[in-house]
């Protein structure tokens, strides 16, 4: 055996240690700690799903909806409601959070009042059902990630189509690959803000895609209940296609979208013809 050999088996011995210490130890201060969350509830199966993906890879926190707060996007609870909350001990140590809020208020709270310390990434669903182009307004599982992004963290929303428990861990796992993926390209840094959609059955790949603008189609049933009263049922069709290039298009075609966004919604084109309407003190006619 030569020097260098040797010394390479002790490095390797050194490592191995470490490793073996490291996986019995609880979660030391420091490792990559990713804060979960969804607009399902804190008991969905897409949330288990990430859940299971995290775990071994990551120190993980729960801070989600007790309730489905689907299609309630980026609505918060404000200062005129209590935030009633229930934790949940887990056999690490960590304390996960089923809150009485939206989403967006669960990631807010958690990042300011609960967690031990800023997390490096949340990432927000399994939503049950694709969040394409416009309804990312909509979406509480968006409107999670959107709060994240506001708060300086990297964020991803997730969501797929269809409510099967294997296609749930298959998108799962798909996930945690790419968190792998983004960390070597050292993409994870405040201000990303992505939104993932993973359709159902045999998956033809990825696809990094624009958001399509096109609005989405809902329209309201008019009933009548036994006793006489109106009442509207919302009834919402997803999109089913739209140009090449878009998220809904890719979609459509059996990719799993990428689709990177921005806070940034300023029409900067109308800002330059606006312009002409600036007024200053002086010469305002403004009364
Ligand atoms: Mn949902």
């Amino acid at each position: 055996m030569t020097a260098r050999t040797g010394r390479n088996r002790v490095l390797m011995m050194v490592l191995l240690l470490l490793a073996v210490v490291g996986g019995v130890q609880p979660q030391a201060s420091g490792k990559f700690l990713v804060l979960l969350t969804n607009d399902d509830g804190y008991d969905a199966p897409g949330l288990r799903a990430l859940v299971e993906a995290f775990r071994s890879r990551a120190e993980i926190v729960v801070a989600a909806p007790a309730t489905e707060q689907s299609g309630k996007g980026h609505s918060i609870t404000t200062s005129a409601e209590p935030i009633f909350l229930r934790s949940h001990r887990q056999p690490d140590g960590a304390l996960w959070y089923a809150i009485e809020a939206p989403p967006a208020t669960c990631v807010r709270l958690a990042v300011e009042s609960l967690l031990p310390r800023r997390p490096d990434l949340v990432v927000s669903g399994i939503n049950r059902g694709e969040n394409l182009g416009i309804t990312v307004y909509l979406s509480g599982t968006v409107g999670a990630a959107r709060e994240a992004a506001i708060v300086g963290l990297p964020a991803i929303a997730v969501s797929m189509r269809g409510n099967r428990q294997e296609d749930y861990a298959a998108a799962a796992a798909f996930v945690a690959g790419l968190v792998e993926q983004l960390q070597q390209k050292q993409a994870l840094r405040p201000g990303l803000f992505l939104n993932v959609n993973v359709p159902a059955g045999e998956r033809r790949g990825v696809r990094v895609a624009r958001l399509s603008l096109l609005a989405t189609h809902e329209d309201y049933e008019r009933r009548e209940s036994p006793r006489g009263r109106v009442y509207y049922w919302s009834r919402w069709r997803p999109l089913e296609d739209d140009v090449e290039g878009t998220d809904v298009w890719a979609f459509a075609r059996g990719y799993i979208t990428l689709t990177p966004m921005t806070l940034d919604v300023t029409d900067v084109s109308a800002l330059e013809k606006l312009r002409g309407l600036e007024t200053h003190a002086e010469t305002s006619v403004v009364r």
